[in-house]
């Protein structure tokens, strides 16, 4: 959609004076580079809110998986179990390693890695000989995966877990904070996330050699001697000083902006309580950041369906999108081997992921549920 100040958008950045002090400061103090005092403290500040060891700040979510899959040693002639239901970035980067993704289904009511598919998929790759480098979760819409389950079953297997948490900073589950699961975890801070640096992400591990791997990979694989010496193909991964300020200000205000989200969700809960076939996914997860909130309609109970109010808040100015579209039904990657149950599909033709965005101000927030009130008293 085409930046609009009147337009309501589904996750807009929520930047303001705070952002441009840490940036302006950070400009001054001459540290452009992908190098400087903020970088170091970012790392630092978002280890510490996740009560893990080590991070390493890279330039996008998708770097960050890429180089944890290289971290565990994923390459050609691995398979990696990845939910279908997710973002394109998840299998690709499974792909830029040589390995090649296989897609599980989710559970239909959280949209998240389905772990009775997991466990019957793992006992038959095991029976097939296949080599399983890793089972790859993803904290959907904000919510972590069912880890109390998807470890100990790849634990039986010797199986990595690596943890999707583009999507999940800031939420909990059992009382382990979002990118503290499995050996190692993704972060994004793309510009519709729940804080962002504009585009970047960040490594977390618990395991230092993995940690100095992807430092090494991630600044081109070069030695630490004046001349330009590199020991094996490494890539410009690393994050700049100036958006790592610009992160630090977004960390500081992290947990203001999540209750922003949350207070939305439960407007929304409140608003469609009574309206019989509509849910909302996740209802009930323990502690999601609230990075999305998507509501799930059964056209059979409502008499309507999901992209009938899409056009009606489009019509308006409201920005909604259907929930991913399951990876196996992606041309891109066509042919790809995957455990189905129909959840995935189900959430993709049924639910639609309305306006959740903290930047969102009083005005535009009763807008967005006056206009869906005039649709659910027929105003359609
Ligand atoms: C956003 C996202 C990514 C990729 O992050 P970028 O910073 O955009 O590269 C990966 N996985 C999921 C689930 C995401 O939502």
């Amino acid at each position: 959609m085409v930046a609009d100040k009147h337009a309501v958008l589904l996750s807009a950045p929520d930047v303001g004076r705070l952002e441009q002090e840490y940036v302006m400061a950070a400009m001054r103090s001459g540290w452009v580079a992908p190098a400087g005092p903020d970088l170091d403290l970012f790392e630092r500040e978002i280890a510490d809110r996740v009560g893990v060891p080590h991070a390493v700040a890279v330039n996008s979510g998708t770097a960050a998986l890429h180089l944890a899959l290289l971290g565990i040693g994923a390459g050609p002639g691995d398979v990696v179990v990845v939910p279908t239901l997710t973002f394109v970035a998840t299998a690709n980067a499974v792909v830029y390693t040589g390995a090649t993704p296989i897609f599980a289904d989710c559970d239909v009511t959280t949209g998240n890695l389905d772990a009775d598919l997991l466990s019957g998929l793992l006992a038959d790759l095991r029976a097939e000989g296949a080599r399983v480098r890793a089972v790859l979760a993803v904290d959907l819409f904000g919510s972590c995966a069912d880890y109390e389950r998807i470890v100990p079953l790849a634990d039986r297997y010797g199986i990595p877990v690596i943890e999707d948490a583009a999507e999940s900073l800031g939420a909990v589950r059992q009382g382990r904070p979002a990118g503290s699961f499995g050996r190692a975890a993704a972060l994004s801070f793309n510009g519709n996330k729940v804080m962002t640096t504009s585009g970047g992400g960040m490594l977390l591990t618990a395991d230092a050699g993995l940690a100095r791997r992807a430092r090494h990979l991630a600044g081109q694989a070069r030695l630490p001697v004046s001349h330009y010496e590199h020991d094996e193909t490494g890539f410009n991964y690393r994050l700049s000083n100036l958006l790592a300020a610009l992160g630090r200000a977004q960390l500081r205000r992290l947990d203001e902006m999540i209750e922003r989200r949350r207070a939305l969700r439960d407007a929304y809960a409140k608003l469609f309580a009574d309206v019989d076939g509509v849910c909302l996914l996740g209802a009930g997860a323990p502690a999601s950041n609230c990075w999305l909130t998507s509501i799930v309609v059964d056209p059979g109970r409502t008499g309507w369906r999901a992209g009938e109010l899409a056009a009606h808040l489009a019509a308006r100015n409201v920005e909604t999108r259907p929930i991913f579209k399951p990876m196996h039904l992606q041309p891109a990657f066509a042919g790809a081997r995957a455990a189905l149950r129909g959840a995935a599909e189900h959430l993709f033709g049924n639910g639609l992921l309305l306006p959740s965005g903290s930047a969102l101000d009083e005005a535009q927030v009763r807008g967005v549920l006056d206009d869906i009130a005039e649709f659910l008293d027929g105003g359609r």
